[in-house]
């Protein structure tokens, strides 16, 4: 396994439509697991359970997402994209500050106005000219009744959502699972990377396929999901980091197939 935590080719085997360390070592994909003698989906939905309330007893409820309203959510789940959280605050407090959170007020802002608002996030043009566009479409929808346009079943607002301007997957599983409260998980790239250093998730590396794997394992339960998407960002942004991964301070080290990895080299 490399410092990113993907394997060599040879040291992955596929079984049942998921990809997994070798048998021996997959054999106790927890050391203070009880037995797990095969990597089935069950063992799987054990050890994602398990996992999650490593998470939480070691961080307590994350209370994600920290919006006042959900156009303040929608509005902070886009320009997010591809920048840190960090930087987004910088940006949502500039754009309460002239603007405020309406997408009437989104629709109404000189478009060079907006894009000094967020200039901290990154491609901040094109996003302020996306955050328009979506503003625009909010109101051709439900004419910025939210109520109305998140009163269809999951299924149908997630495939109504990705057909917003500048809403993808990732972008699209937040509004649904922070802004309307409908049990759809988010998957991200720290949620990949702590999961294949872990040594679980599906055999396809697609956005589809990562999320199917982890709502075909956990209940439908928003408060599941929130927590333990906002709980693997935690990790992945303070110790599961790209390089160097802090794996002595993780509260996943025993379920840790790249930490056992890293202890037996030393
Ligand atoms: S022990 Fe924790 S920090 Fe280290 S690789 Fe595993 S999940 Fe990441």
């Amino acid at each position: 396994m490399d410092d990113k935590g993907n394997f060599a080719q040879n040291s992955v085997i596929r079984e049942s439509g998921v990809w997994a360390m070798p048998y021996h070592e997959s054999l106790q994909p927890c050391a203070d697991h009880a037995a797990s003698h095969a990597v089935s989906a069950n063992a799987q939905s054990d050890l994602l359970h398990k996992l999650y309330h490593k998470l939480l007893a070691h961080y307590g409820d994350p209370n994600w997402w920290p919006a006042a309203s959900r156009e303040e959510m929608m509005i902070g789940a886009i320009l997010v994209q591809n920048v840190s959280w960090k930087n987004t605050v910088t940006a949502l407090h500039l754009v309460r500050e002239r603007f405020g959170f309406t997408f009437r007020a989104l629709r109404e802002a000189p478009l060079d106005e907006l894009a000094a608002c967020i200039r901290a996030t990154r491609f901040y043009q094109s996003k302020a000219a996306r955050l328009q566009a979506f503003s625009f479409w909010i109101e051709a929808q439900c004419g910025d009744d939210l109520d109305r346009l998140f009163a269809r079943d999951a299924i149908e607002l997630r495939r109504h959502l990705l057909s917003a301007p500048g809403i993808g997957p990732e972008t699209a599983d937040d509004i649904l699972l922070y802004a309307a409260e409908l049990p759809s998980f988010v998957i991200d790239s720290y949620t990949k990377r702590i999961m294949r250093r872990i040594a679980i998730g599906p055999e396809r590396d697609t956005y589809e396929a990562w999320r199917s794997f982890f709502m075909e394992r956990l209940p439908a339960d928003v408060l599941l999901y929130n927590r333990y998407h906002a709980l693997i960002d935690q990790l992945g942004s303070q110790v599961c980091r790209a390089s160097r991964p802090l794996c002595t301070a993780c509260p996943l080290k025993t379920c840790c197939t790249y930490a056992r990895s890293q202890s037996s080299a030393d």
